[in-house]
């Protein structure tokens, strides 16, 4: 038997997509993927580990009961995903395209679009990278795009968008508006989640993987219980392990630990957006997440240069001209990734 043509044998909207780029360079200083650097003090009790014959509830009724008592809404308000990518995936599935958002933002909005074979339409963000809402408005009018994904604060620019400028867009579409806030608690802005009750299109997206536990793929919506009625259908059975249920219903239980880790970031973000400033030739961009994103020239070569310095920041450069991006670790890896910038700089100028 000859070797079937992989590529040729893929469906038509699969060969011309590339897949998520998530590389392991490694690096001693890792500030690229905007994870914490601060990992709580967790375990497993005896009693999840006597229990690993079985599988695990498939409803997570445990973690959303105690999501649910955390932001004040109804279990049946909630539903739990294997990290937030899947519940994004599990929303386009169940409900559709098109699909719309502002661009350039979290890739895989459109990534999951494409895979799935609907149509994604990115609206760009003006200069500042505020929401072009006049734009975004008309595209919703015309285009009634089945769900619009706002990422507030925004991956990879960090701003957050102008809560007015979001409600707006609530009011106008019969689609459904999810707002990630992946990135919220490190933002001066408030969640929308107590917005639920003024909006049944709304839908909020969350996830443990920026507070300091991206290693249990743990993310969750919350929406109208109709909604999550449907998104549940196509659910697969048992998405989330009983490892990460049970490490993030411990999580909820010791919330000044994370409060701490996301002070300390938001502490540091000011610290190196004072530093990224006082360095020649960098723009650093307004930030609300855990990330900077920073402007300078030959961002390809200066990406490459700090990883021979050992610090790994992200490359965005292929979505905004000369753009990097760095998540913000502890004290001392921000101070490498500051010393190595100034240097690779002050070499090449
Ligand atoms: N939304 C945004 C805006 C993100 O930046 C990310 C991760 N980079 C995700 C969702 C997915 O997060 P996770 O699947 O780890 O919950």
């Amino acid at each position: 038997m000859k070797k079937p043509d992989f590529s040729a044998l893929a469906r038509q909207n699969i060969r011309s997509l590339t897949a998520y780029e998530a590389k392991e360079i490694p690096c001693r200083v890792k500030l690229d993927a905007n994870e914490s650097p601060y990992a709580p003090d967790l375990a497993l009790s005896s009693q999840v580990m006597a229990s690993l014959n079985r599988y695990p509830d498939p409803q997570g009724l445990a973690l959303k009961k105690a999501l649910s008592k955390e932001y004040a809404v109804a279990e049946r308000q909630i539903l739990l995903g294997n990290g937030s990518d899947e519940i994004i995936y599990n929303l386009i599935i169940a409900f559709g395209g098109p699909v719309l958002y502002p661009v350039p933002t979290f890739s895989m909005y459109g990534i999951i679009s494409q895979a799935i074979g609907e149509q994604g339409i990115g609206i760009p963000l003006q200069s500042d990278f505020s929401l072009d809402l006049r734009k975004m408005l008309a595209a919703i009018r015309k285009l009634q795009p089945k769900i619009v994904f706002l990422s507030s604060p925004n991956n990879p620019t960090g701003n957050s968008f102008e809560r007015k400028a979001i409600e707006e867009i609530l009011h106008v579409s019969d689609g459904i508006i999810v707002v990630d806030e992946a990135y919220q608690p490190f933002s001066k802005e408030k969640s929308f989640i107590p917005e639920l009750k003024r909006f049944s299109n709304l839908a909020v997206l969350r996830t443990f993987s920026k507070i300091g536990l991206a290693a249990l793929r743990l993310g969750y919506i919350i929406a109208d219980e109709g909604m999550i009625a449907e998104v549940n259908k196509v659910r697969l059975p048992y998405n989330v392990n009983a490892l990460s249920q049970a490490l993030a219903l411990e999580s909820l239980c010791r919330k000044t630990e994370s409060r701490a880790g996301v002070k300390k970031i938001v502490a540091e973000r000011t610290r190196v957006v004072k530093e990224l400033k006082s360095m020649p030739g960098v723009e650093s961009c307004p930030s609300d997440a855990n990330f900077i994103l920073f402007r300078l020239s030959n961002a390809d070569a200066v990406h490459k240069a700090l990883i021979r310095s050992g610090v790994l920041v992200r490359n965005m450069s292929v979505m905004i001209p000369d753009a990097l991006r760095v998540t913000i670790g502890t004290p001392d890896e921000n101070a490498a990734f500051c010393a190595a910038l100034r240097t690779i700089i002050k070499e090449r100028s």
